[in-house]
Parts: structure tokens; sequence; C-alpha cells
């Protein structure tokens, strides 16, 4: 039989085993069978198929191990049945198993003899048990003797004389698969020998001189090599192969992706002296920093383009990114585009459409009195508007009259339509899904595809960005704007150090009394509230119970804040209630916000100058440095405050000192990326399949994703169609479909 690697697996493992295979793991193809690789490798000792954490009752393990004891019982009730029951040497903790066929089963399980088991784990005071395993005896008397489903494991491998093989059980390493109670690691195991055995050599999917120059393993060698070596290291080797690989499909679909996307027709928008953007530059209140005007040149000439601009601006938080887009939303404006600017929170769109206001001073003012010439109109659109005022909004919009219009989700809506769309600038992206911004891109007339930038304060890692975002430019403003003041952040491990939160309260009383303002956040609304924690996974780590905003609102009026004017601020208000409780804190009325994290992105108060975090734990930590970027943006010198029931020892706490440790937004993204594992960051597909690299670690494969982007781009310069590079298309196939999703939601 000859086997290829695109050949349907019935040809070769059976209609049956196919058909598993298909339902269980949707593993069509050869290449699909070989590419699901083992988790890990057994070295002939219990394994747990799911890591290291001991299995939960119910799921599904498999063990290889040697029997320490084997007793035979009998059962209490009529009639009196025998059972056996076996306890094995090398597992930890103790586990037993139970066979109810022990006139059989006591005569093959017998001290000494060496064995695979796999089923269902149950408890019994504090023992693993295994009641009916399946089992194959592996070394001992009853060798190749065994349940009907391992068993045809060794049938497959019979001899060409007829008797058992069981060549492929004697090893001292076992591939574990990712498995289910239905398809055994055992029997993925049995299908990966059957094809290997009969498979042809395989070309290879990576020129000849990359394979060479990477000195990686042959693709023929890795894939064999990934379930079958016996040496660590050659299963190492293929590894590192198999991941190039992975890094090449997925950068080459993305390269694929960002060329379509450069090959459609943008508006362009070539800058003007006369414009109001040039009429903003000469009367902003302060100079642009050097990285402003950096980015700002860049992005200035694309928009001149007729290609669209495809760019991702990430800046620290206050590192001034809306001054960069006003700047280019005026230049369109000038050529005679609108532009959208999608903001996650209504809190943040109405910050926006102030401070545009506020910049742009008259020159915001079409139509109005006092108003200059040729001034850009400015509209707000946000859902809890009323219908009335949502209806002149969008004639505003569908007529032209508005240049800039700045709005939440609500801009998504099809009522909404523009005159002529001509850039689209997204804030705080990840809160943001691709589809809907390019919901709002769709909005363009005719066949023009709008400019986009996306705008994050996430410092976002190279390698995420070269994957998550790898179909978009990006910019980096890695200074502050002149004159701010530096924020020291402490954590209070408040079991240790009770007094320290006393101490924090003080400080808010002195700081206030100074005249400045302070952030007091906590994870939860109220009791009812399991919704809006900071983490979404909630029990990562089981700690003591979690206070709410509403408590503390209440509890620190009387208490330790008595005096000082305190607001509460949580995402079940209204959109009024926000707006009054934001417009007082601004305004100076309101000296402490009691708030959850609906403050997290872009809020801009630099009045205020101390946060305190309860329950910093359940944070992440990307999302700590953006709350504490809440503070220290104005002159004064800025306090933050991590407080933590958990003890300093904890995970958590290490965390929380982490943050503690730098301001450096890139260092602690990279410290988070380390402590996510890599599905939550890439996400679903189109079709809310995870994203699944199999091999490929974000936080761990810099250089290598560097580099295969870096193989990619050449190919698709040399051979767009890959006439010449077919193996590189099936490479890239798991991932033509990729949807990535909000990176930082996850956190
Ligand atoms: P972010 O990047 O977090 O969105 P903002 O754009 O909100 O930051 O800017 C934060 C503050 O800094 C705003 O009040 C803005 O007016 C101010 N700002 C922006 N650029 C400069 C600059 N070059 N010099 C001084 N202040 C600036
Ligand atoms: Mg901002």
């Amino acid at each position: 039989m000859s086997v290829a690697l695109t050949d349907r697996l019935d040809r070769v493992v059976g209609a049956k085993a196919a058909d598993a295979l298909e339902e269980h793991f949707g593993i069509l193809t050869v290449d699909d069978l070989l590419r699901h690789y083992p988790r890990r490798y057994s070295q002939g000792m219990s394994v747990l198929e799911d890591g290291w954490e001991p299995p939960e009752e119910g799921e599904h393990v498999t063990f290889v191990d040697v029997i320490a004891k084997a007793d035979v019982r009998w059962t209490n009730r009529q009639p009196k049945r025998e059972f056996l029951v076996i306890t094995l040497k090398n597992s930890k903790p103790k586990v037993t198993a139970t066979f109810f066929n022990a006139r059989w089963t006591k005569n093959i399980l017998v001290p000494k003899t060496r064995l695979m088991l796999s089923g269902e784990v149950g408890f019994f005071n504090g023992t693993m048990q295994l009641t009916h395993p399946a089992f194959l005896v592996l070394e001992g008397a009853g060798e190749g003797k065994g349940s009907k489903s391992l068993a045809k494991i060794a049938e497959t491998s019979r001899e060409p004389d007829g008797a058992l093989s069981l060549e492929g059980f004697q090893r001292d390493y076992f591939p574990i698969y990712p498995a289910s109670a239905k398809v055994q690691s055992w029997d993925l195991y049995a299908c990966v020998r059957q094809v290997l055995a009969v498979l042809d050599p395989i070309e290879d999917p990576l020129p000849e001189s990359v394979v060479r120059q990477r000195h990686l393993m042959s693709e023929d060698e890795a894939l064999r090599a990934i379930h079958l070596a016996e040496k660590p290291e050659d299963r190492e080797r293929a590894r590192e192969r198999l991941a190039f690989d992975e890094a090449v499909g997925l950068q080459w679909a993305l390269v694929e992706r960002r060329h379509g996307a450069l090959s459609e027709t943008g508006p362009p928008a070539p800058s003007r002296d006369d414009g109001v953007a040039a009429a903003v530059a000469r009367q902003l209140p302060f100079e642009l920093t050097a990285g402003q005007r950096a980015v700002l040149e860049v992005v200035t000439a694309e928009l001149a383009e007729t290609k669209p601009m495809h760019r991702m601006l990430q800046g620290e938080v206050g590192s001034g990114k809306t001054i960069v887009s006003v700047l280019a939303m005026a230049q369109m404006v000038d050529a005679g585009y609108q532009c959208a600017l999608l903001a996650p929170t209504e809190v943040l769109a109405a910050q926006h459409e102030r401070s545009i206001r506020s910049v742009l001073g008259p020159l915001a003012m079409a139509g109005e009195l006092g108003g200059a010439d040729g001034a850009i109109g400015v509209a707000l659109l946000t859902g809890s508007m009323t219908a009335q005022r949502k209806r002149q909004v969008r004639e505003q919009v569908a007529s032209g009259h508005a240049g800039i219009v700045i709005g939440t989700h609500a801009l998504l809506q099809d009522a909404v339509e523009f005159h002529n769309l001509g850039m689209v600038v997204v804030d705080e992206q990840h809160r943001f899904g691709v589809e809907q911004r390019d919901r709002l891109r769709a909005k363009a007339v005719g066949d023009v595809t709008p400019h986009l930038l996306v705008m994050t304060a996430t410092p976002i890692p190279r390698t995420v960005a070269l994957t998550v975002y790898g179909d978009l430019e990006t910019s980096v403003l890695r200074e502050l704007p002149r004159g701010r003041q530096p924020i020291a952040t402490n954590t209070i491990f408040v079991g240790q150090r009770p007094t320290w939160l006393q101490r924090a309260w003080q400080r808010i009383v002195e700081e206030v009394t100074a005249g400045r303002q302070a952030y007091v956040v906590a994870s939860r609304i109220d009791e009812d509230d399991g919704k809006e924690p900071g983490r979404k996974k909630a029990g990562r780590e089981p700690g003591p119970p979690v206070t709410t905003v509403v408590e503390q609102y209440e509890r620190l009026g009387q208490g330790p804040l008595k005096g000082l004017r305190l607001g509460l601020m949580h995402g079940r208000l209204s959109g009024d209630e926000k707006d009054a409780v934001m417009s007082a804190f601004r305004a100076g009325d309101i000296d402490v916000l009691v708030c959850t994290t609906v403050i997290e992105v872009g809020v801009d108060v630099p009045n205020a100058t101390v946060m305190v975090v309860l329950d910093a734990d359940r944070f992440g930590i990307s999302q700590l440095h953006q709350l504490r970027g809440r503070i220290g943006r104005g002159e004064h010198p800025s306090l933050c405050l991590l407080a933590t029931n958990l003890p300093e020892d904890s995970r958590a706490g290490a965390r929380l000192k982490a943050v503690a440790s730098t301001l450096d937004g890139f260092e602690l993204a990279d410290l988070d990326l380390a402590e996510r594992r890599e599905g939550d960051v890439l996400g679903l597909t189109q079709s809310g399949r995870p994203i699944t690299l199999r091999l490929l670690s974000l936080h761990e494969h810099r250089e290598l994703i560097e580099s295969a982007r870096a193989f990619a781009e050449s190919v698709y310069e040399a051979d767009p169609r890959l006439a010449r590079h077919p193996g590189i298309a099936m490479l890239a196939a798991p991932f033509a479909e990729t949807e990535r999703v909000e990176y930082l939601d996850k956190a």
C-alpha cells in the first residue's frame, strides 16, 4: 500500500477507527492524524492524561505501571462474586484498579506484571480508583492479553507468521495523546503506528536551504520521531522542527491576508498646509513629543496613499495617542472624508468628544456660532441617547455634516450610514473583535476600504503583535509627554499586615486634604455580581471572599474616609448616572471614586494621585498596569497600592510584586504572556473552534516566529501563489480561517 499525507484515513486504519477519529477530533487525513501530536511521553511509569495536576473524578486517565499487589476479594451481597483489586507500584497518589471478571484476570494480573490501564478515575478515601479499566499486559506471563480495545492494538501489529507482535508496546517511552473516553490514547497510538508503517517518504514542505540553515530535522524524520522516537533528544528535535512548520504556516496565513488587504483601494488624503489639520497642529497647547511626531510622519504619509492604512498604535497609558489620531482624522476631513472613532465604553466616547472639541476649539464648531472657517462637525453617538437624539446624529452622519463621528458600539448598527467614510480609528483595540471594526469599515461607499488606525494602551509583546495582530503594522509611543510624575507602587498583604490598609486610607485622606483625588477599585459590584471580576476564570487561585464596590462605598464612607466626598461607579449604572458621576469626579466635586474596572481604559483625570486596588489578585498583570495608568497623569507624584488577602508567597503575591517593581508595560506584557495559556491569547476561529497552536509558544519562540515571518515574507515576494512551495499551503491550512479576538479581555 502506498500512502500519502493527503490520503483519507479510512483507507489505512479502516472505516470504524477513521469515523471515531473524525467524530472526536475532526481528524480526517493522514496529515491530521500525524499532527495530532503527543501531549507528552510516559516514561514507563504512571501517566495522567492531564499534565501534572491530579485528575478529577470522572476524568479519563491512562497509566503504564507495574502491579505491586493483587488481591482477590468477594462481594458482600448475594450472590457472592469474586473480584480482583490491584495496586500499582509507582503511581502517586496511590492508584488501585478493580476488575469483576476476576476468574480470568486473577491469573493474568499478578504482582510484577507490567501493564497499561486506561479508564475513568474515581476516588475512595483519597485513593484513586479505576473501576474495570481497559488493560493490556506489557510484560509478564499474560503478555499481550488484555481488554478488547487494547488487545486489538496488539492484533494490528501481528507478525507475518500470525503471532502477536508486542514490539509496539515493549518500549521505554509511550506517546500520550490528547484523547477522549471513546478514542483513547492507545487507539491513537495504534492508528499512528499503522499509518507510519505504510506511509511513503514525506516530501519536505520547506526548501532545503531553510532546513539546512536552521539545522532542522527533515519533515519525514520529524513526523515519525515526534510519535515514536525513543530518544528524548530526537523527540525534542522533532518538536523544534514541527514548531517551525507551525510558525511558517501561521505567518503565511497572516502575510497573505495582509497583502490581500494592501491590494484594496484606500481613500487618498494628501496632507495640506492650509487645512484644519495644520491649524490644529499650530494651536496645540503643548509641543508634540518626538515619538508622536515620528508616528504622525508615518501616518500622514500612509493616509496620502491609495492603499488603505492598516496600523496599530501602541502607547503606554498617557502617552498621548489621542492627539495623534485627531491630527490624522483632521487630515482626512481636509480631503473631504469622514472619520469614525470607536470607543469601548460610553464614558470613553464622551470623554473623547470632549477632549477632541477642546483640542479643536472653534475648529470643531462647523455651522455653530463662533465656528472657524472650514471647521469640522463633531458628533457623538452612544446607545443611551434618546431615540430622537440618535436620529438627529445619524442625519448629520449621513449628510456628511459630521466629519468626526465618535461613538460606542452604537456606531456599528445598520441604521448608521456615512456619506463618505475614509478612516476608522479604534481606541483600546482589545475591546473589539476584528469583525466589529470590519463592520464599521464596510460602511464606506463603493469599493473604498477606509484607513484603519487601532490604538491600544496595552503594550503587546512582539510575538503577539506578529501573530494575533499579524496583519497590522505597528507603531509604538514609548515616551510620556514631559512633566509626568512617576507612580510609586506598593503591595499590601492584608493578612500579614492589616495595619497597612489603615495606612492606605490615611494616605487617601492626606492627598484629598492636599487637594488631590483618589480611586478605590474593587473587582465586583455587589454580592450578585459574578460577571465583573477582573479574571474571567474565577477560581484559578482560590482565596478569601472578595469585597465589592457597594460594600466598600458604604464602609469607607462611614469609617476610614468619613467626611470625604465619595462617588460610586460601576458598569450597572445607567449611562446618565455614569456621566453624572464622571463629570462630578472630573470637576473635583467627588474626592474618592469607588469603582470597578469601568475606569480601566482611557479615563483621564490628572488630579487623581492615589489608587487603592482591593483584591488585586483578582486582576491580571496587564489589567493592573492599565488601572494604574489612571493616576500619575498630572503634575503631582502618585501612589498605587495593591492590596490582597492572599499571602506574599502565593503566585498572586509574586505577580503583584512584579507589577509593583516596574512601570515598563512591555516588561509586564511579557510576564503576562508567560502566565497565560496560548489558547487564551489566540482565541477562536471564525467557526468558533479554538485556534490551537500545537507546539508553538508565543512566550518561548520569539526568534523562531520572527524568522518564520521573514521567511513567509520572502516567499510571498518571490512566489505569491505558492506555485513552487505547495507544502506551505498545507502548513497554512489550519490558520487560513483564523479570526483573532480580543487579546486582553482574556487577561
Ligand atoms: P493615551 O495615550 O493614554 O490615550 P491621551 O491621549 O489621553 O493618552 O493623553 C493623555 C494626556 O496627555 C492628555 O491630557 C493629553 O492632552 C496630554 N498630552 C498628549 N500629548 C502631549 C504632549 N506632547 N505634551 C503634553 N501633554 C500631552
Ligand atoms: Mg486613550
